[in-house]
């Protein structure tokens, strides 16, 4: 297969068509149109093969994940997703494993409703970069700032499952099938808050999505903001798998600082509480603490004792 074969076979059909796409894929770059009084969020985020999924991860998953990090950036951000672009490195043209690449890339580009409008095709190690676009109405984005003492802190979804799904695929511990492949799916395939993201708009003071763990992930809005916040472990949402194969503690520093769960943390002003229970169904999201002024992440019992964190997100450098 040429370039330009496996461009036309794999990364131009199929994926949604949209009507403010007035150029797409094949010529010298994307046409697309923003819809009045909206404003453009573009974010971009890269998978290495070893760094960001392990080799035996399935094409289809690659493809699911390439976008779903970026979907969940647009979440963070309150913005409605709209196009993206792809840039794929990969090390030989393999059929089946672009056909399925793709196939989990179009899966969640049609439940997201996103145009694949252009992207790049070159020969190297595995490497996939999504680049993502979407619409917030001018001025009503969510930010890392914004955050001030009183809010409340709160999480969406259950945290700590991508963290033990890794381990598993690790071969770092074992489950019985059906545990594992339930955390290895969450891993693989997260899933990315866009619709809550956009609900949050004019409700929460502050947003960002949890893709190094919630004490790192927090700790940015925290900065951002020039706050302060105590977490309350006991109130940390876990899945049933955590909570049936391992102890508290060790549940806790998942949900803490493991990371690539992509849910959202946000904080809202009490005197929007009503707002947010209007906003979102319950159980879909866990209040988990409280913005202080005290600088600094405080994670405590209810008894306010301190609850010792083993170690922070990720970091590449
Ligand atoms: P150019 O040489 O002008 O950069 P390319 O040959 O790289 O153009 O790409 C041809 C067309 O195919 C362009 O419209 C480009 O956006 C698109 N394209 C290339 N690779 C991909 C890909 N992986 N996914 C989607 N579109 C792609
Ligand atoms: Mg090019």
């Amino acid at each position: 297969m040429t370039e330009f074969e496996i461009i036309s076979n794999y990364f131009s059909y199929s994926f949604p068509l949209r009507p403010d796409v007035i150029l797409g894929v094949g010529d010298d770059a994307a046409i697309c149109t923003v819809p009045a009084g909206m404003q453009l969020a573009l974010a971009i985020d890269t998978l290495v093969e070893g760094v960001h999924f392990p080799s035996t991860t399935a094409p289809e998953d690659i493809g699911y994940k390439a976008l779903a990090v970026n979907l969940s950036d647009m979440a963070a951000m309150g913005a409605t997703p709209a196009w993206m672009t792809l840039a794929l490195t990969c090390p030989n043209a393999n059929d089946q494993w672009l056909a399925k690449f793709s196939q989990g890339l179009q899966e969640l580009a049609q439940a997201a409703q996103v145009s694949l409008i252009g992207g790049d095709t070159t020969r190297g190690p595995l490497t996939i970069t999504v680049q993502i676009a979407g619409f917030i109405p001018t001025n009503s984005t969510l930010q890392r700032r914004g955050a001030q003492p009183g809010d409340g802190i709160y999480v969406t979804g259950q945290l700590g499952d991508a963290g033990l799904g890794l381990a598993c695929t690790r071969g770092q511990i074992h489950l019985p099938p059906e545990a594992q492949r339930y955390v290895e799916s969450r891993l693989n395939r997260p899933t990315p808050r866009w619709q809550e993201g956009q609900a949050l708009r004019g409700i929460a003071s502050s947003a960002i999505d949890i893709s190094d763990g919630l004490a790192a992930d927090l700790g940015h809005i925290l900065q951002q903001s020039g706050v302060g916040a105590s977490v309350f472990v006991e109130d940390l949402p876990l899945s049933k798998v955590l909570r049936t194969y391992l102890s508290k503690e060790t549940a806790w520093n998942l949900a803490l600082s493991a990371g690539d769960d992509y849910e959202l943390c946000f904080t809202v002003p009490p005197n929007r509480e009503s707002m947010l229970q209007r906003a979102l169904p319950v159980g879909t999201y866990t209040h988990v603490g409280i913005i202080e002024q005290m600088l600094g992440l405080r994670c405590v019992f209810k008894d306010r004792r301190e609850f010792p964190i083993e170690k922070g997100g990720y970091q590449h450098f």
